[in-house]
């Protein structure tokens, strides 16, 4: 069985209505749904969401690190979460350089914000792909996932050891780390799935209010428990 894959050309199904809604726009606007069924049109024409994975395992756990595929990771939350695992997976989904092609003229803001939300939804899409399926393949269970500089205790610098699992990724799937660990293109999450039998979300453990991201509440049950 091949321990490194790649999920290319994702698909998507994004409509008008799914934008509309991730926008709270709370009056209908004609000349902005006309944007987005533009944008929508030139990104189904050349949108490639992918995703890349591999099949790893734990070598060793330290103090507060974890070593995996012969990578150390510095987290005691993940060291935590990992506790019981044998087999993880670490990953890289992105919504696709491709999407950089899209004409969004800057000083139009509408647009470019209209074309941020239609990317962060083919990455979700592409994310939950991925998730499923891993589930599907590899049967093991509930799982859970965890993203370098999600969480101060696993910072953003640890992106470069988590990229060093795969070798090349940008020849793998279009995807590079700047200086400051920032990945390019930006609509990209890396991190690794492990197998858990409680509901683990990194959120439940983050006190920032003001995220549009949030997946879950915070948890100062779940902040005790790992801390
Ligand atoms: S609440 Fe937002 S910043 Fe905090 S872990 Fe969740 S997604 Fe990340």
């Amino acid at each position: 069985m091949k321990t490194m894959e790649i999920l290319d050309n994702i698909p998507f199904d994004i409509c008008l209505k799914d934008v509309v809604k991730s926008l709270k726009m709370s009056r209908k606007n004609q000349a902005i749904e006309k944007t987005i069924l533009d944008l929508l049109e030139g990104a189904k024409r050349i949108a490639n969401p992918k995703a890349l994975y591999k099949v790893s395992y734990i070598e060793g756990r330290e103090g507060d690190s974890v070593k995996i595929d012969g990578t150390i990771f510095m987290s005691k939350i993940l060291k935590i979460n990992l506790e019981n695992a044998e087999r993880v997976f670490p990953f890289i989904v992105t919504a696709g350089q491709e999407l950089e092609g899209i004409n969004k003229t800057k000083d139009d803001f509408m647009r470019v914000f209209c074309l941020d939300a239609i990317k962060e939804m083919i990455l979700e899409t592409a994310v939950r792909c991925l998730e499923e399926y891993l589930a599907k393949k590899f049967i093991p269970g509930k799982i859970a996932r965890m993203n370098p500089g999600s969480l101060n205790d696993w910072p953003v610098s640890q992106q470069k050891a988590l990229f060093s699992v795969f070798g090349n990724v940008e020849e793998l799937i279009g995807v590079r780390l700047t200086e400051s660990f920032v990945m390019v293109p930006i609509k990209s999450v890396s991190g690794i799935f492990f197998p858990t039998e409680v509901d683990f979300k990194s959120c439940m453990l983050c006190q920032r209010h003001s995220c549009s991201k949030r997946r879950a509440e915070y948890n100062p049950e779940m902040v005790k428990k790992y801390s």
